[in-house]
């Protein structure tokens, strides 16, 4: 096989991502988050981002030399566009900001298709939009599962809208219809409505079963295990050829196994489509996947989670809640939760903090596998593969997902994840006192090669008074600790 070929084509095409992403404010907000492993997403940085993650219903392929960029010339592209009308967008966007007058209410909707996962400026409008109409979200232009929770809500609502939970044009028509009549919907019970990928989880259970037994097979016979990295859709072909029939489509982030190779495809096999694609959209994982480990106890409070140690995907810890301390941000979002003991734990933390004059917020606590695979991909397709790889968790290797980590942050650091917080007084106090509440600041300086991990002085993680004491006297990290 030919790996080598493949992994210096990539690298070419992400020298060349970095590049604009340099060029459009690394040196802003990648700069100051750029150390933040679990690459918690924070507003300025989603505003900055360009990208248009909406699918596009048309079924259009680029061919190489519609391609805007060089690198790509004289090589076999078979990707969708992803970037419609951007002028058009930002101008809407623009008057979106200077617009505070009532007419806010009925402030022009984005003519785009949202899903699940897209991450775009203008979603903070139809977020605030569905706020209008009577939902309790919050404002972060990301349509993530709480905006998809409502917009699903919304349409089962309108009788005549598919039960789709994406925002399209209908749906946008029904919205503004609801705006401008000043409706305002009865939103109770509108956190617990089912989704209907949750729904069909259920239903397709043993299909799902059958499925990972095919890819633990497949993984055997694989050449590689990769990923997708594309703005948006990749086309899976029938054959090794452009002009061959479409068999289905793979999104940034697709996790795929490579089966064989054909001139500039790959075949490739994944739980959402089978076939050909073209080369430079695949990623070798850049792990040798024998040497990873999956846990056997995601439910002790000492589990040890890292680049080597994984989770189980689908593990969710049975007693999450929302601890009593403050948020910068409102609503009950996935971010808010921990798992009992650590919330409490944390409560208690924050307490004494108060009472020393130091006031802290969290914001960053229990995140889902699902949820940590979309940041990756995000980042995936902001920053190139290698970088998003250096910089936030890989699915399944976040700590965040044990439920018994929780991010810390100030209003001196503008409540964002940055080294600095360590020179701050409220993160001072963190570092001395932690402790004595079961926490410990997980990722100290100078034990990268040890965690995995740099600096880290917001990130803290719940394993009880008595272990956390020990490594704070032995001033030692939890790999030390366990073995
Ligand atoms: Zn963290």
């Amino acid at each position: 096989m030919s790996v080598v070929r493949k992994i210096s084509m990539m690298v070419g095409f992400s020298t060349i991502l970095i590049g604009c992403q340099l060029e459009e404010g690394l040196n802003t907000d990648q700069e100051r988050h750029g150390t933040d492993r679990d690459s918690d997403f924070n507003r300025e940085e989603v505003s900055q981002d360009q990208k248009d993650d909406s699918r596009n219903e048309s079924d259009i392929v680029f061919d190489s030399e519609d391609q805007t960029s060089n690198h790509q010339r004289n090589r076999e592209v078979d990707v969708d566009p992803d970037n419609e009308d951007q002028s058009e967008d930002e101008e809407k966007e623009g008057a979106g900001h200077e617009d505070e007058s009532e007419s806010r209410r009925v402030e022009v909707m984005p003519d785009q298709t949202f899903e699940l996962g897209s991450d775009q400026d203008d979603i903070r409008i139809v977020q605030e939009q569905l706020i209008e109409v009577g939902y309790q979200l919050e404002v972060d232009s990301v349509f993530g599962i709480d905006t998809q929770r409502a917009i699903y809500h919304f349409q089962k609502e309108h009788e005549h809208l598919s039960n789709d939970g994406i925002y399209g044009s209908e749906t946008r028509a029904a919205l503004e219809e609801a705006l401008e009549n000043k409706v305002e919907i009865d939103t109770n019970g509108f956190a617990e409505i089912q989704l209907p990928h949750e729904q069909k989880r259920e239903e397709d259970h043993s299909e799902a079963e059958i499925d990972s037994v095919y890819s633990e097979n497949v993984a055997e016979e694989a050449l590689f295990e990769g990923m997708v990295f594309v703005g948006s859709m990749l086309n899976v072909r029938e054959t090794p050829d452009a002009g061959a029939e479409k068999v289905g489509r793979l999104k940034n982030g697709a996790h795929v196994f490579a089966l064989k190779e054909n001139g500039n495809w790959t075949f490739v096999y994944s739980n959402d489509a089978t076939g050909w694609v073209a080369n430079p959209y695949i990623k070798e994982i850049p792990y040798d996947s024998t040497q990873k480990q999956t846990v056997s106890n995601p439910n002790d409070l000492l589990v040890l989670v890292n680049k080597k140690y994984q989770l189980p995907n689908d593990y969710e810890p049975e007693d999450l809640v929302i601890p009593d301390v403050p948020f910068p941000f409102k609503g009950t979002p996935e971010r808010k939760y921990l798992r009992e003991e650590a919330a409490k734990a944390l409560e208690e933390l924050f307490e004494a903090s108060q009472e020393a004059g130091v006031e802290l917020y969290a914001t960053s606590g229990y995140r889902s596998f699902a949820t940590q695979k979309e940041i990756f991909s995000r980042n995936v397709s902001r920053l190139g593969f290698e970088i998003a790889s250096q910089t936030s968790a890989f699915p399944s290797e976040s700590e965040h997902q044990t439920g018994l980590a929780m991010d810390v942050t100030s209003s001196e650091v503008n409540f964002s994840l940055t080294t600095s917080f360590g020179d701050t007084k409220e993160g001072k106090w963190v570092e001395e006192n932690a402790h004595k509440f079961g926490y410990i600041i997980r990722y100290q300086p100078g034990k990268e090669d040890i965690t995995g991990y740099t600096y880290e002085p917001w990130h803290l993680r719940y394993i009880g008074k008595k272990a956390a004491k020990e490594i704070d006297e032995r001033g030692i990290t939890l790999e030390e600790y366990l073995n």
